[in-house]
This record gives C-alpha cells, structure tokens and sequence, in this order.
C-alpha cells in the first residue's frame, strides 16, 4: 500500500496537479520552491509555497501541509481512500495531457531556434516576447518530435493515438506555429498554423476544448469573440485583454455554455468579413442563438476585408478598434 501511495505521488507531481488546476505559481529564488496564491482559502497575498523536489506543500496562512493527497484530501474535501481511488483514476487519463504538455514545451524551445517563425509572428503582428512567452507560442519545424518523445519514453501507440504522429511515423505538425489550446488549465488540444504552403489550420482529432483563456477572461461583463488565434495575440497585445477566441466560427455547446456562463454579459462578435459572407452569416447565426440563451450580442464591422490580425498589421490602433466597437450594432 504505502509502496502503491509512492508511486502514484511520483507520478503525479503536486506542481503538476496545482498548476493543472490554475494555481499560478512565482519562484522564490529557493531551487524548486515556490510561492501563490493558497487554493484552499481566499487570499489577496500569497502565502502558499510549494517545493516541488520534496513534493510537500505548506500555507502559512491557514497553516495547512503535506503531499498530493493530503492537498487533494483539503481541496476536494474527500476522505482519504476516496482521494486515492480519484487520483488513481486520473492517471490513467493523464498519460495523453502529459505529452500534450510535454510536446509544447518542446514546440515553445523549437521557436526561438527557428528565426523563420519569428519572423512570421512578426509579420502577423506579434512582436511582444512576453505575450507570445504567455500564450505557449511555439514552433514545429516538423521531423524532430517523435524521436524526442521516444527518448522520453512514450510509446508509438499513445503518439499515434494522440494524432501528434501519423501511421507512418511522421510529425503530424510540420512548418507550423503551434498555439496550446487549454480548458481548466490543462492542454487539451494544439493548433497549429502553417508558414509555409500547406493547408493553413491543423488542430489534432480531439476536442477543440473550451473557448482560449477563458479563464482569464470570464469575469469581464463585455468580451469580444474572434475567430482566429493571432486574432486574439495582436488584440491582447493591443489592452484588449477581454479577448477570447473560439478557433472558427462554429462553437461548440461547451463554448456557448462559457459565453452564456454570467448574466448581463455582453459579447462583441468580431469575426472575419469574407468575401463570400461566411463570417457575416456565422456572426448573425451566433449572435440570435445568445441571443436565445439572454446574452446581449453585439456584431463589430471591420473594414472590408479584414480580419482583427490583418486590421492591426495593417496599422490600425487600439484607438481605431475601439471605435470599431462602438459602432458595433445590435440585432
Ligand atoms: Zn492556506
């Protein structure tokens, strides 16, 4: 038993599983301590610290401290052998989120070892280092990845099962800029986005996951919705951190259900204007059903042609957008 409890402690690093679960975590100069807000009571100062090589947390706010379970034991407020089965459970999922993870962190090195790519985040209006550090932004020259994964340890079924390989053996994402999709932290999709000339938009086959940040973005009474991932990079970019994106048109019930989540919210629709009215039609198609569900939805015109990227890498300014929201009209 003990032995069992050590072994699922190991692995589930209590960093790992906090983080999973939003806890954003500061270094405190002490080799692998850290220090946030405590999960387990509010608080204004942090006070929670975490040593992730003893695997052991301590609040000196409520005084409260332990492992994994111990934590899981106060957050869930579960009795111990419940904790264990819950845990347990979660790590028979967790082999996919883990190389989802661990495939982005090594996307994230890619980039700054390929100055093609950053010279293409430059050329869609993103040059804010820390934003694009923010948002996971990373790089996949295509070719590499298996091999490292391999040498991590994971087998060729759960790579191809994840889609990150095909049958043949080759990386999924090739040439591409790679955005993390998260949903309660944990990454459940990538997209990635074509510098070269293959076909634009590549997501692996899994759920999509909820709307882009949304955590960072559902106390706002008004959010804008956009289409696309360097939509929302060039509108954080620009203070519109009340940005939100549902990558395409076409949201699914689970993103609906994020944007109809509070009352009195207002969403700006901001989607591409196509030449062929796709986005027009899909942006009135999405405002009557928030409508339906007593959203207030607002529909933002953008000169012809553009997109929120291709706006602002045209020379637009927060001032111009915001005048765009201004107009922006009702049903
Ligand atoms: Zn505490």
């Amino acid at each position: 038993m003990a032995e069992n409890l050590e072994r699922l402690k190991q692995r589930i690093p209590l960093l790992e599983y906090l983080q999973r679960h939003n806890w954003k975590p500061c270094r405190t100069g002490i080799r692998q301590e850290f220090v946030g807000l405590c999960p387990l009571h509010p608080e204004t100062r942090p006070s929670f610290y975490v040593n992730a090589a003893k695997n052991l947390f301590y609040c000196h706010g409520c005084g409260r401290g332990g492992d994994l379970i111990r934590f899981v034991q106060f957050f869930l407020d579960l009795p111990f052998h419940q904790t264990v089965a819950l845990l347990e459970q979660e790590l028979t999922a967790a082999p996919v989120f883990r190389l989802l993870e661990e495939t982005a962190g090594f996307y994230q090195f890619q980039l700054h070892r390929h100055p093609e790519a950053i010279r293409y985040l430059e050329q869609r209006g993103l040059h804010d280092p820390a934003l694009i550090e923010e948002m996971g932004i990373g790089y996949a020259p295509g070719g590499n990845l298996r091999r490292h994964l391999a040498a991590l340890g994971y087998s060729f079924d759960l790579l191809l099962g994840s889609g990150l390989i095909s049958s043949q053996g080759r990386d999924a994402f090739c040439h591409r800029v790679i955005f993390p999709c998260r949903q309660n932290g944990q990454i459940v999709n990538l997209y990635g986005r074509s510098i070269g000339a293959a076909f634009p938009h590549r997501l692996l086959p899994r759920s999509k996951g909820g709307l882009f940040a949304w955590e960072s973005v559902s106390s706002f009474s008004i959010v804008i919705l956009v289409e696309g991932l360097f939509d929302l990079a060039v509108l954080w970019q620009a203070g519109f951190r009340n940005t939100t994106c549902g990558i395409g048109t076409q949201l699914t019930p689970a993103q609906l259900a994020q944007l109809a989540d509070q009352p009195g919210r207002s969403i700006y629709i901001v989607f591409d204007q196509d030449e062929n009215q796709a986005g027009q039609k899909a942006s009135h198609q999405l405002a009557r059903r928030l409508e339906d569900a007593d959203i207030a939805a607002r529909i933002v015109h953008l000169p012809h042609g553009h997109d929120p990227n291709s706006y602002f890498v045209g020379g637009a300014t927060a001032t111009d957008f915001t005048g765009c929201l201004e107009r922006a009209q009702q049903l």
